[in-house]
């Protein structure tokens, strides 16, 4: 039996832009999925302002496991403007990802890195009051983890349960799959009328969407030409 060594998963908060956040992507690198938290890991509680409100979905574990098997780095992004509307400490943040970690490395499952926005433009708390870059759907934080692991955006995908997790991955080039977890199916129902562009895949659950991402991946594109279709 091959026993892997369990790593924790590292704990970031993604940090304000820095001096070299005009250099370009990566252009070539691996591809990655980019995982929303709450709605799409763990259950949708409104703000989870204690951890004891953390509840991994039972799938999430194989879902992050066959990622890992297919070699494609899972990384969290997350909005947490509890923490700007004074409603729950970063610490808080902190300890809830580290805890989600955890429970995932029990069973086998790794994620690569967590980073979060902590940010509101309209906060009440002055600090954390800010039109940032890392707010979903801005780009910042999957654009902090493409220079950090050398990904391909273009090629990578966000799964989330808000129509705004689909509009990350579009403004990140990404494709996106929305699960009907958490407030996925509610803002399918009655807000996809308004939706300007629909996410590039629908799944049931975190578990639903890897296979199809895998599925996909396994099969070559239906936009690309196939040897069978290919005009002599
Ligand atoms: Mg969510
Ligand atoms: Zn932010």
């Amino acid at each position: 039996m091959n026993i892997q060594p369990k790593r924790r998963a590292k704990i970031r908060k993604s940090k304000p832009p820095r001096a070299d956040a005009s250099r370009p992507l990566p252009s070539k690198g691996p591809p990655a999925v980019f995982l929303d938290r709450d709605g799409t890991i763990c259950e949708e509680v409104g703000y989870v302002n204690h951890i004891d409100r953390i509840h991994v979905y039972p799938w999430a574990a194989e879902a992050i496991r066959k990622l890992n098997q297919a070699e494609l780095p899972v990384i969290v992004v997350s909005n947490q403007s509890g923490v700007a509307r004074g409603l729950f400490s970063e610490d808080l943040v902190k300890q809830a990802n580290l805890k989600i970690a955890m429970e995932l490395a029990a069973q086998d499952a790794r994620l690569e890195a967590f980073y979060y926005c902590p940010h509101h433009p309209t906060a009440p708390l002055e600090e954390y009051r800010k039109d940032c870059r890392c707010r979903k759907p801005a780009t910042g934080m999957m654009e902090e983890a493409a220079r950090r692991f050398g990904l391909d955006l273009k090629s990578s995908y966000v799964i989330g349960d808000s129509y705004r997790d689909a509009q990350l991955a579009f403004n990140s080039g990404a494709r996106s799959v929305l699960v009907m977890t958490g407030y996925g199916k509610g803002e399918y129902e009655h807000h996809r009328k308004s939706w300007p562009r629909m996410p590039d895949m629908m799944a049931e659950n975190l578990l639903d969407a890897v296979e199809k991402i895998l599925d996909g991946r396994a099969r070559p594109s239906p936009h690309s030409h196939s040897r069978t279709k290919r005009k002599r």
